[in-house]
């Protein structure tokens, strides 16, 4: 284990260092690389290890608001807000004041319990569609959950997915598609067999494929945020719906991200189409591992004890995570979105200005909330192929630029850009400043 740095035993003169690795100031890089002999590459997440940006990670002590703060005191402001996961900033008060409270009232029971209930009841007032929730652990529980769900009410194994969308680290969508076209899924990783993914059909994002009676569901991420963000086409999403309904399929919605993210019902509520079954995950856990499948009661009832589609979980709607899950979206009002939304807005535009005074080609769409970032030259993309576009050169350069500015980005090309409840008006202001610097300092390198 890792001590607390103590000033009065620390060889280091003048330490000030949070964590202490008992041989004075810990740098980022020594620890990542003792975390590297301890843990494979270092990470629990794979984008984490910096691959796609170069360079080793900040190794984070603490976090608060919008800033995180590494091992070495280096102050950053966060846009990664752990992926989406964190939307009021780091430590809010009353989501600490929710996980403290339930911590005191004992951990996990493996017995029914009212925070979870309460949980579920929150979600199902939000979201229309969602009249049983059913809580696990993380967003990859959710969706190979509905996947099976899907699969077991319907009787049918197909499922149909898009290219670019992502559903976390579930084998069977876990998929590489083909070019333009629905194909045949391919294995999308290394230990995953052909025939884990014999079922699954990839197609192009934003094109309405044409299903038949074989197809159990089609899964998509309502606003595909994990290929920068992509905004549905007009009528993309509400043409699955029909298409879905013609021949008997289910529609999942992977809102993992964008449920409670883009508004309180999610990109349903702002698309207004209805799907069948939708996961969450991120924000409903208020940073604490989570994860949802929610939808209409007679498929949700098809799941054990009441139905035949087995789930379980020794630590699903854990009273901790259940707590604070509750205590964001208590604190997720109307103009809370309102405000989100201008902040989103506001963000894009700096960025875009930043960008365009450096000479460096980006474009920052927003969708509701999110931000996302296409440095191609292009029009925005509107599927896999083109998000491709995107000059990844440029993204690690401006990538570390930021960082060196104070600013942390994803270390990905094909991340949103998180803007939260923290970043207030003198953040945005203190990011417009340093992204001129590194947008910059990036286009210098580039031009090297
Ligand atoms: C993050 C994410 C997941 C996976 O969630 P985990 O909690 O990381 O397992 C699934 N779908 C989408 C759209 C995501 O962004």
């Amino acid at each position: 284990m890792i001590p607390f740095c103590d000033p009065s035993t620390c060889p280091a003169a003048g330490c000030v260092a949070t964590v202490c690795t008992g041989a004075g100031v810990p740098s980022n890089r020594e620890l990542f690389e003792r975390s590297c002999r301890a843990i494979p590459g270092g990470v629990n997440s794979s984008i984490r290890a910096f691959t796609a940006v170069g360079g080793s990670p900040y190794v984070v002590a603490r976090a608060q608001g919008p800033y995180v703060f590494d091992v070495e005191g280096t102050r950053y402001i966060d846009l990664v807000q752990s992926y989406g996961a964190v939307i009021l900033g780091h430590a809010h008060p009353a989501i600490t004041a929710a996980i403290n409270a339930a911590a005191a009232d004992g951990t996990s029971f493996g017995a029914p319990t009212p925070r979870e209930m309460k949980l579920a009841e929150a979600i199902g007032e939000r979201v229309a569609s969602c009249e049983r929730v059913r809580l696990m652990n993380s967003g990859t529980e959710a969706t190979s959950t509905a996947v099976r769900l899907a699969r077991g009410v319907t009787g049918r194994d197909l499922i149909v997915t898009f290219s670019g969308n992502f559903h976390g680290a579930t084998d069977a969508l876990l998929v590489a598609g083909g070019s333009g076209v629905a194909t045949l899924g391919l294995p999308g990783t290394a230990g995953i067999p052909h025939a884990t993914v014999a079922n699954t059909i990839v197609a192009p994002y934003n094109v309405v494929p044409q299903l038949d009676e074989h197809v159990a569901a089609v899964i998509v991420e309502p606003v595909a945020a994990n290929m920068g963000v992509v905004a549905p086409l007009a009528g993309f999403l509400a043409g699955l719906r029909a298409e879905c309904d013609r021949v008997g399929a289910l529609l999942i919605f992977d809102e993992v991200i964008t449920g409670f993210r883009v508004g309180a019902s999610g990109a349903q509520g702002l698309f207004d189409v209805r799907p069948d079954l939708t996961c969450f995950g991120k924000v409903i856990g208020g940073g604490l591992p989570i994860g949802a499948v929610g939808g209409r009661a007679e498929i949700m009832e098809g799941l054990t004890p009441i139905g035949k589609v087995f789930h379980a979980g020794t630590l699903a709607g854990n009273p901790i995570a259940t707590a604070a899950g509750l205590a964001v979206l208590n604190e997720l009002t109307d103009d809370i979105y309102h405000e989100l939304r201008r902040r989103a807005q506001q963000l894009s535009e700096v960025l875009l200005d930043a960008c365009a005074s450096a000479g460096l080609t980006a474009q920052f769409p927003v969708t509701g909330t999110l931000v996302g970032i296409y440095l191609g030259d292009g029009p925005l993309p509107t599927n896999f192929d083109e998000a491709k576009t995107t000059n990844e050169a440029a993204y690690a350069a401006l990538f570390q630029a930021a960082l060196n500015q104070g600013i942390a980005l994803a270390p990905g090309a094909y991340e949103a850009l998180f803007v939260g409840l923290a970043h207030d008006d003198s953040v945005i202001d203190q990011i417009a400043m340093a992204a001129h610097s590194a947008a910059v300092a990036a286009k210098r390198a580039l031009d090297s």
